[in-house]
């Protein structure tokens, strides 16, 4: 069953500016699936295509079974909590301690206090964070920053978790590292789509590859048909 669906999608911006021309592929829940492509291949517009930060110019984007079109107003906000999204530079709030950021989704949940800080100290430790709960983002490395980025992203469980470029700040064992995390996500329920131009890091991890060049889906590798890196 997929989780998501894209038909034919195109998105043209004012300019004109062709980012994306009729791609269409299809991922599967429990997958977990590498855009790649130059800079300005249209791998940025994909992802925001699904969080519902752009709209497609035409074409259709499903995810489960909801049409993305037919979702406005405050169903928006209702959607996005199924999609986890992590950033190139993780966007923390600076004057809030770690335990308070991923803890955010939550509270805008309205979840139980109590059930807030297990919840969180169970996904700090899983991603390698136990013990820093209270430390502010400014006190940790930038792969520990990432790391919270990604602990809020996934505390609320959601059915599909999109990170775009979440490596580009990092060095090549930190990137591994967090690719790692990511890798792990689907066997807990969550799907995995990640944008990537670090095509050695991307070959390492064996996973279904989608190539962009300029804004076309110019191939869609299997993991098996991957060469190494
Ligand atoms: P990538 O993430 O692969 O670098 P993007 O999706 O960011 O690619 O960009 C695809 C194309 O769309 C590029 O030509 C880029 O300049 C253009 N583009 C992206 N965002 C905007 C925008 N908000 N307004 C106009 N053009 C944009």
């Amino acid at each position: 069953m997929p989780v998501l669906r894209f038909d034919s999608v195109s998105k043209v911006y004012p300019g004109p500016r062709t980012a994306l021309e009729a791609v269409s592929f299809a991922m599967d829940a429990g997958e977990m699936v590498f855009v790649t492509g130059h800079s300005g291949a249209g791998k940025s517009t994909l992802l925001r295509l699904i969080h519902l930060a752009e709209r497609p110019s035409r074409g259709t984007v499903l995810f489960d079974d909801r049409n993305l079109a037919s979702v406005r107003g405050s169903a928006i906000a209702r959607h996005r909590r199924d999609v986890g999204v992590v950033f190139q530079n993780h966007q923390l709030l600076t004057d809030r301690s770690v335990a308070d950021n991923v803890a955010l989704p939550l509270v805008l949940r309205g979840m139980k206090r109590a059930e807030i800080g297990k919840r969180v100290r169970s996904i700090l430790e899983r991603v390698g964070l136990g013990g820093r709960e209270r430390a502010l983002p400014e006190q940790l490395s930038a792969g520990e920053q990432q790391r919270v980025g990604i602990a809020r992203a996934i505390v609320a469980e959601p059915t599909l978790l999109i990170a775009d470029e979440p490596t580009g700040n990092l060095d090549p064992s930190l990137s591994t590292e967090i690719m790692a995390l990511f890798a792990a996500l689907p066997e807990r329920g969550t799907s995995v789509l990640v944008a990537s131009h670090d095509i050695a890091l991307v070959k390492r991890m064996k996973k279904r590859v989608l190539v962009l060049a300029n804004g076309q889906l110019e191939d869609d590798i299997a993991p098996e048909d991957l060469a190494d890196a």
